[in-house]
């Protein structure tokens, strides 16, 4: 495993050694069963172990009520924006969504092909710096739910509240920060988040439903595209992505075996008081987001020489640092520093920055 590099990147993101050394295990021959980890059929006992060990660690660690729903899909958080919707919603019904960045524009986009979804919050002209707090909006009387984005990937800006939603039902896109912050599963009808980001590879999606979720879908839709499906069969109606369901159950492993969730919002909280910290401390650094907002998992920021950026940039990747570059809906440098990062790296990050201000201030 040698030549890694400290790997900031916003996703897919580092994952724990352990885990990247019991996939590697595992990839000529998952569990003493002679097949390979990528070779084995979704249908065998040995597999069907895999998926009930992932589900029943992903409702220890997240505390998931006991009559909740959970499931392993496909098609990212991307397909979750309109799948959520085609479920829940029904023509002409308004859902309200809190725009608080770039996924939560993209979910809004997808759920108003469906019903009548509007922002009751909208983030951009404030260059999404801020999420709201409960008072800046006013929950629809006839919406059905209320849609929120807990972690904002792009902008590194992170609710550290549970957002009022008029007593309305909550759905929750938690893809980047989910298993790293506190979460109240029960508070929450629907949520979803990829696994690329804190809890595995791209390519499975975790959707956690209420009772009244699944009540609600709807009939006759798409098998594909209808939670009640996947929910009958155990999230095997057709074949999943049996690889990222096995590193996801390590990702969660891991967890366990690290404090569970306690241990994990202890280790995130850390590692972004650390680098807040560093960033405070000087002019030289402009962080993008506001106090109040600043995300754990996606720290953003400017130089204040903004000449400087492309600099930082390639004398970080010298230095053996990754993915440090922001986006470019905000530009300068983003540390994603997802559950898998471990706080050696945000130590060398700071090292590297105090040198690269001496030499550059
Ligand atoms: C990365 C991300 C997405 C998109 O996920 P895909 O799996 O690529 O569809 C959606 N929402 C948030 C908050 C994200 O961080």
């Amino acid at each position: 495993m040698s030549g890694r590099i400290h790997n900031f990147g916003a996703g897919p993101a580092v994952l724990p050694l352990s885990v990247v050394e019991a996939v590697s295990d595992a990839l000529p021959n998952l569990m003493g069963s002679g097949f390979g980890l990528c070779e084995i059929s979704h249908r065998s006992a040995t597999f069907q172990s895999v998926v009930d060990s992932a589900m029943e660690r992903v409702r220890r660690v997240l505390s998931v009520p006991a009559d909740y729903t959970v499931l392993f899909l496909q098609g990212g958080a991307s397909l979750q924006f309109y799948m959520t919707t085609l479920n829940i919603l029904r023509e002409g019904e308004e859902a309200d969504y809190l725009v608080t960045g770039g996924w939560a524009q993209k979910a809004l986009k997808e759920a108003a092909r469906v019903g009548d979804a509007s922002a009751i919050w909208d983030g951009a002209e404030n260059g999404f710096k801020s999420v709201p707090s409960d008072d800046d909006y006013t929950v629809r009387e006839n919406a059905v739910y209320t849609h929120y984005t807990s972690n904002n990937t792009l902008y590194g800006t992170q609710y550290h509240h549970l957002p009022d939603s008029g007593g309305k039902p909550r759905i929750l896109d938690a893809s980047s920060d989910i298993a790293g912050v506190p979460l109240d599963v029960g508070a929450h009808e629907i949520i979803y988040a990829g696994a690329q980001k804190n809890l595995g590879p791209s390519g499975v999606t975790l959707v956690i439903l209420s009772p009244w979720a699944m009540a609600r879908c709807g009939d006759n839709l798409p098998s594909m595209l209808d939670y009640n499906v996947h929910a009958s069969k155990g999230s095997l109606f057709n074949t999943p992505n049996t690889f990222g369901i096995f590193v996801l159950d390590q990702v969660f492993k891991w967890l366990e075996d690290n404090g569970g969730l306690e241990g994990s919002i202890a280790r995130n909280q850390a590692k972004a008081n650390l680098l807040y910290q560093e960033l405070d401390r000087s002019d030289f650094w402009a962080p993008h987001a506001e106090m109040n907002s600043r995300s754990v998992m996606n720290v953003t920021w400017r130089l204040a020489n903004q000449d400087l950026e492309a600099v930082f940039l390639e004398e970080s990747a010298a230095a053996g640092m990754g993915g440090l570059k922001g986006h470019r809906s905000v530009g300068g440098i983003r540390a994603s520093l997802y559950n898998g990062c471990p706080l050696d790296s945000v130590v060398a990050l700071i090292a590297f920055m105090q040198d690269f201000e001496a030499r550059h201030a």
